[in-house]
């Protein structure tokens, strides 16, 4: 099973992991819809020049993943445009780090919403149009973090511990349905979302953001390597392939050994 001709949706692919998966899914012939926020002009230059490169329909969607109005409007003008959504992937996602007394309440509240009650929101719009066709891949980009925890992270540590639990339910609704749910757990993967925290590492302890880059990854990874978002696309669209079809709720780690230790 190829994803020619399938209709791909990425949440928060106007940037770092989202963006290379869409990229992946355009070359191999999918349709996309993005979703993210960003510049106008900007997603409207990356929107035409995915269509025009890969001779594939690509729309944008600016949905705001902590709103589920504006999540199952996204998911009924798509399906309104391509039938269904044979591809969900859910990426959008933020960071925030501060202790737990420290955690400032509206910041809880919105990793929780767009990392992931987003997922709940579109997995049940998207799902019953899935189960019609008869096949359907569900991909949550969850984390390293959604396996094992880290201090200062007690919103995402914990949105993405629930994205696995997630994938596990969904995965268990939908077998032998011809769809399957699974969750992608990447390490330290250097985009806009962990450049910030590297530039924080070395403001906070006096050091270049170089020195910071090295230590952030050495200090999880056993590779010391970050993975990159062309790699998490490569399992995401094996994940799609027919060797994948009795995958489900799995949760797949992509972390140069973090979760080995
Ligand atoms: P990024 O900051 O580069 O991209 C995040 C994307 O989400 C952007 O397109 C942004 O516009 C979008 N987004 C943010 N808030 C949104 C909202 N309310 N509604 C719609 N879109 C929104 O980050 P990234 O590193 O590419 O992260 C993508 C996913 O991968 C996240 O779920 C993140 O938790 C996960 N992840 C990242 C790493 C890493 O090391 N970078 C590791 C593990 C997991």
């Amino acid at each position: 099973m190829s994803v020619k001709g399938k209709t791909v949706l990425v949440t928060g692919s106007t940037s770092g992991i989202g963006l290379g998966i869409a990229e992946a899914f355009a070359a191999e012939g999918a349709n996309l819809v993005l979703n993210g926020f960003g510049d106008a002009a900007e997603i409207e230059k990356l929107r035409a020049g995915l269509a025009a490169r890969s001779k594939v329909t690509v729309t944008y969607d600016g949905a705001d993943m902590s709103k589920p109005d504006q999540i199952a409007a996204m998911i009924a003008k798509a399906e309104k445009q391509f039938g269904a959504i044979d591809v969900l992937v859910n990426n959008a996602g933020i960071q925030h780090t501060a202790p737990i007394e420290d955690f400032p309440i509206d910041r809880w509240d919105a990793v929780i919403a767009i990392n992931l009650c987003s997922s709940f929101h579109t997995v049940r719009a998207a799902l019953p149009a899935m189960r019609k066709k008869g096949w359907g891949r569900i991909i949550n980009i969850a984390s390293a973090h959604g396996l094992v925890a880290s201090a200062t992270k007690v919103a995402y540590v914990a949105a993405k511990h629930g994205v696995v639990g997630l994938t596990k339910v969904v995965g268990l609704e939908t077998a032998n349905t011809g769809v399957t749910c699974n969750a992608i757990c990447p390490g330290w993967v250097l985009t806009p979302l962990v450049q910030k925290q590297i530039e924080a590492r070395a403001k906070t302890n006096g050091t270049s953001v170089e020195h910071e880059s090295k230590a952030l990854v050495a200090e999880k990874q056993a590779s010391h390597k970050f993975t990159t978002p062309e790699q998490i696309a490569g399992l995401a669209l094996f994940l799609c392939s027919k060797s994948a079809d009795n995958i489900t709720g799995s949760a797949y780690s992509i972390d140069g050994g973090w979760t080995a230790q």
